[in-house]
């Protein structure tokens, strides 16, 4: 049946409101607006469906699966820690294209072996895109949340068994589109599947957020492939805005990691992946006291803080802008530098400062800030870690190799909180952590902060 025309010009605002959520989300002052936005769009998508006049078997059974739904993704996202999100928006991306996937299947059988070309080829492609996103999600779900572990796992001949599922995979697609049979998209299910898993697997520590991104990307895709599917316009815009922007996001996250995607992806086979574990050595190290930092901080004419992943686990975000004021407050000039992955996805950092009401001015973004560490008597690095290792520049077997960092190691003096000499995301040592110029505060960087504020309040 044909839409009626004042549900097409609703379905018309609502990609407008995507569009619209999109472009708020671009910029940290607006990102909440822009979710809101987005989320009053998809509330309007589906409670459309109900009065276009299209006839929805099982009316119960679906109003139910909304209601659970609904509270189940309400609850998670309310106790999900920030240091948790990444997982959380995996396990949510994973279950979209478990969705689209399921769609296509049953979406195939509806047509009962009749439809054009474009319809087989669609369902097909939404199947394999819909179920890689899926396991593959799953995978990195279980790493991030260290269920499993977080390096890379490459299975024996692991390169070979991965690219004959792929091989597999479009063999039995190019035969389902041929002969549409049930069990050929069931065996096309199941390879799918298997090739999520093995695409991820091999995926360690650090670049497991690329991976995410581009799953979520692919998920749009999908998305929009059953938009085609369901002949649903919507699903059509909105699959294709998340495909592009989770393309656009995953190459500038590859690009701010100074790897190339296909080292992210491939790199465990060559064995170039980020992940890696060094022992920690037993190497001395100076460490100081609350008030030795505290004398250090306040008698210098410039400081820098650095946030890292560290910070948000402390939620020590408020103790640092107190610091921070009260250095500005004895006329010591203060900045914050914003490394663009420090922490555990993109904008970590502004947001954490962003809730403890840190002004935008006080962030600077690498390039701003790089050339006045020289010039800096002291800078101050709160749970960061790689991305302030001086190996990304050097050190040619580093997994971290070519990412910029911050140059902290050209400032006077360095001082670093953290709760241990364990190393960072990339599992690799820190060589200015034994630096002549750095002191240690070992604790949690909250209590350690708490302790230096309140010995300057006392100098
Ligand atoms: P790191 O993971 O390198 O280091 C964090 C440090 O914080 C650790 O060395 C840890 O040391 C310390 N820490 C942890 N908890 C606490 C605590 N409660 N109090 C004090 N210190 C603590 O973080 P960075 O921010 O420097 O780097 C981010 C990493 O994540 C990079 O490798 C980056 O490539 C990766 N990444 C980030 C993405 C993003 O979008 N932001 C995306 C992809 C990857 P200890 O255990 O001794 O306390």
């Amino acid at each position: 049946m044909n839409t009626p025309t004042w549900a097409q010009l609703t379905n018309l605002a609502v990609a407008v409101l995507f569009i619209l959520s999109l472009k708020a989300l671009s910029s940290p002052k607006s990102a909440r607006l822009g979710t809101l936005i987005g989320a009053v769009g998809a509330l309007i998508a589906t409670v459309l469906l109900f009065f276009t006049g299209i006839e929805l078997d099982n009316l119960i059974i679906i109003v139910v699966m909304i209601v659970i739904g609904s509270a189940i993704g309400l609850v998670s996202a309310r106790r999900v820690k920030m240091t948790q999100m990444p997982q959380l928006v995996a396990l949510f991306n994973g279950v979209g294209g478990g969705a689209a996937g399921l769609v296509a299947v049953v979406e195939f059988l509806h047509a009962d072996g009749s439809g054009s070309f474009l319809f087989w080829l669609f369902t097909v492609v939404t199947v394999i895109i819909g179920s890689v996103a899926f396991s593959g999600s799953i995978v990195t779900y279980l790493k991030l949340q260290e269920i499993m572990t977080t390096r890379p796992v490459v299975i024996p001949a692991g390169k070979w068994v991965t690219m004959l599922v792929a091989a597999g995979t479009v063999g039995v697609a190019v035969w389902a589109i041929a002969t549409p049979e049930f069990w050929l998209i069931l065996l096309l299910l199941a390879l799918s599947l298997a090739f999520g898993v093995l695409f991820v697997l091999p995926v360690g520590g650090a670049d497991v957020p690329i991976v995410i991104s581009l799953l979520n990307a692919c998920t749009g895709l999908a998305v929009a492939a059953s938009g085609y599917v369901l002949n649903n316009v919507l699903l059509l815009i909105a699959g294709t805005l998340v495909g592009a922007s989770g393309t656009v996001l995953t190459s500038m996250m590859a690009k701010a990691m100074g790897r190339p995607l296909t080292a992210t992806l491939f790199g465990a086979f060559s064995g170039t992946t980020a992940g890696g574990t060094t022992e920690i050595t037993d190497r001395p190290v100076r460490s100081g006291s609350p008030s030795d930092i505290a004398i250090m901080l306040g008698y210098a004419g410039k400081v820098i803080l650095v946030p890292g992943y560290g910070l948000a686990v402390a939620q020590a975000q408020s103790t640092l802008r107190e610091l921070a004021d009260l250095l500005a407050a004895r006329g010591i000039d203060v900045d914050y530098a914003i490394h663009p992955v420090a922490g555990r996805m993109p904008g970590h950092m502004n947001v954490l400062l962003a809730e403890a009401s840190v002004p935008y001015e006080q962030l600077k973004e690498m390039d701003e800030i790089n050339p006045e560490f020289s010039s800096t008597d002291v800078v101050l690095v709160v749970g960061a870690n790689d991305v302030v290792n001086p190996a990304a520049r050097t050190d040619k077997s580093a997994p971290i190799y070519g990412m910029p960092i911050l140059d902290v190691d050209t400032a006077g003096q360095v001082v670093f909180l953290k709760r241990s000499m364990r190393p960072g995301f990339a599992g690799i040592e820190n060589e200015l952590l034994f630096d002549p110029k750095t002191t240690m505060l070992f604790g949690d960087a909250k209590e350690s902060l708490t302790k230096v504020v309140s010995s300057l309040k006392a100098l």
